[in-house]
């Protein structure tokens, strides 16, 4: 039997807990873990940024990214359908004081451009919670796993640009979206400041995502896990 009930469910191959078994340690605070910092540094470089943060779970990598990059009650711009609004429990309202804000989703997962512009134009006026961050979702979990287009993740992060607001990318399956897209992880990613990817989905791994960004981003991300 297969179990596809989610591509969670994978576990670590005999070759996988052996090199965990003998994976030298340290005190990943002081940044003296070895093989945390070996990770860390593959992630970024895979990913195109210049450096990134191991966490447990995608869901702390996202809730890292927009804990950093949104102040209190300022907006992160969130699809309808996205992982980010429906399966992390309002963390980042929670915990943030962030004001999640979501826009439609097509069916293909894309963001809807008109919205999007639309919160991205919210007036710059003490009533409104100013924009602060946009969050896209590549390949789009609860629209069909589908991958994004390049075009699209291009639109979106020069509509963002134009309004000097952050774009995060929820990867947490970017290396499904390269293969479909024909593309590289790295490519992807350079439509966006920030990206997390998960571990855990698929690769075999138990726990764990990987934040990317900027070094001083990252260091901030690190103080906010
Ligand atoms: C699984 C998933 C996450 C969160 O990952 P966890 O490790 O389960 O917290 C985030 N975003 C998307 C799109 C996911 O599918």
């Amino acid at each position: 039997m297969i179990d596809l009930r989610s591509d969670t469910v994978t576990l670590p191959t005999p070759a996988m807990r052996e090199a965990i078994a003998r994976a030298e340690l340290g005190d990943d605070v002081y940044g003296e873990d070895p093989s945390v910092n070996r990770l860390e540094a593959m992630a970024a470089s895979m990913m195109g940024k210049e450096a990134a943060l191991l966490v447990p779970s995608g869901t702390m990598g996202n809730l890292a990214a927009m804990l950093t990059h949104c102040a209190r009650g300022t907006k992160a711009i969130v699809g309808a359908d996205s992982h980010t609004n429906l399966y992390e429990a309002g963390g980042a309202s929670a915990l943030g004081g962030i004001v999640l804000t979501a826009i439609a989703n097509t069916d293909d997962g894309e963001l809807d451009t008109g919205e999007l512009a639309r919160e991205l134009g919210t007036p710059a006026d003490d009533h409104f919670a100013p924009p602060s961050l946009v969050v896209i979702e590549n390949t789009h979990n609860r629209c069909g796993g589908a991958p994004i287009k390049l075009s699209h993740m291009a639109e979106v992060s020069a509509a963002a640009r134009r309004r000097k607001v952050p774009l995060h990318l929820d990867g947490a399956r970017i290396f499904n979206a390269a293969l479909a897209l024909e593309t590289t992880p790295k490519e992807i990613a350079s439509h966006a400041d920030t990206v997390s990817f998960c571990l855990s989905k698929g690769l075999g791994c138990p726990i764990g995502s990987l934040l990317c960004g900027s070094r001083e981003f990252i260091a901030r991300a690190h103080r906010t896990r």
